[in-house]
């Protein structure tokens, strides 16, 4: 909370609550998305589906958006806690049901090149049954290329036609193009990601930036040695832009290209 004020003093407008780890596990998430609400913060969340009968309907209302975050390993993974994919879509359908103004959607992460069809025909028609805005479907980043190789996108999609499935609000991302890093990052400053380390990362692709990925925050690209409120002043009042020169692998190039433009000064702007 101290962040996320000393976020709406320098200007934040909207936060992302999202992992390393399921958000909804931290005992006190219901305090936390009133207490953002009452700044007048708009949230999005992105949890994993399993612990919505945490979250107070109330609380749950305030969200502007909701993604749920599966894969092609979730029914071992529920199996782990105990719950079962029936039990999952339950859990879902009741937090759905009970806040119909957030605008909710799927994000599953395709891991294998026989990916798990069933389920993903599941969350497709599942999605198309409650409005969701969007089913991501996307390839594992670590082997994106041998999916792609293996044309695993295109077959998901041939078969969802083939049984009939409306696909209209599918989002297949096949991860398989990206650039290299751009010097001037805008989108470290426009919005930095606080880890759960408590230090500050230019973006989501942290993890992969760099030749050598990993499954965690990368330290050397950290934006400044300054931890949570004391990092968040350091960056927005000294207009951190980050050097992304260092990133081997950047899926942001075109957000920074378009940020670019929209910093640059315009000469004789009456007649644009
Ligand atoms: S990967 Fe791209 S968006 Fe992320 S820090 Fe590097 S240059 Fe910036």
């Amino acid at each position: 909370m101290d962040v996320m004020r000393t976020g709406k003093e320098l200007g934040t407008e909207a936060v992302t609550i999202t992992g390393g780890g399921e958000p909804l596990m931290h005992p006190e998430i219901n305090e936390i998305l009133d207490g953002i609400d009452s700044l007048g913060i708009e949230m999005g969340l992105v949890a994993n589906g399993t612990l919505f009968h945490k979250v107070q309907t109330r609380s749950l209302k305030k969200l502007i958006w909701c993604r749920i975050s599966s894969s092609d390993e979730l029914k071992t993974q529920l199996g782990r806690i105990g719950l079962s994919l029936s039990e999952w879509f339950d859990e879902i359908e009741d937090a759905v049901t009970r806040a119909k103004n957030v605008d909710w959607a799927f994000s599953h992460v395709v891991t294998k090149t026989r990916p798990n069809f069933d389920l993903i025909a599941k969350i497709v028609k599942f999605a198309n049954t409650y409005n969701f805005t969007h089913v991501r479907l996307v390839n594992n980043i670590f082997i994106a290329d041998m999916l792609e190789k293996a044309r695993t996108m295109d077959k998901i999609k041939e078969k969802l036609e083939k049984r009939k499935i409306d696909d209209s609000k599918v989002n297949y991302q096949k991860r398989d193009k990206w650039t290299k890093g751009t010097k001037k990052c805008y989108i470290a400053l426009l919005k930095p990601v606080l880890g759960a380390d408590g230090y500050w990362y230019p973006c989501c692709g942290t993890q992969y930036a760099l030749a050598k990925p990993s499954y965690d925050y990368e330290p050397s690209m950290r934006l400044t040695d300054k931890k949570l409120s004391d990092g968040l002043r350091d960056i927005i009042e000294n207009q951190k832009v980050f050097d992304g020169s260092m990133c081997v692998k950047c899926y942001y190039s075109k957000y920074n290209e378009a940020l670019k433009i929209m910093l640059s000064e315009v000469k004789h702007l009456k007649f644009v």
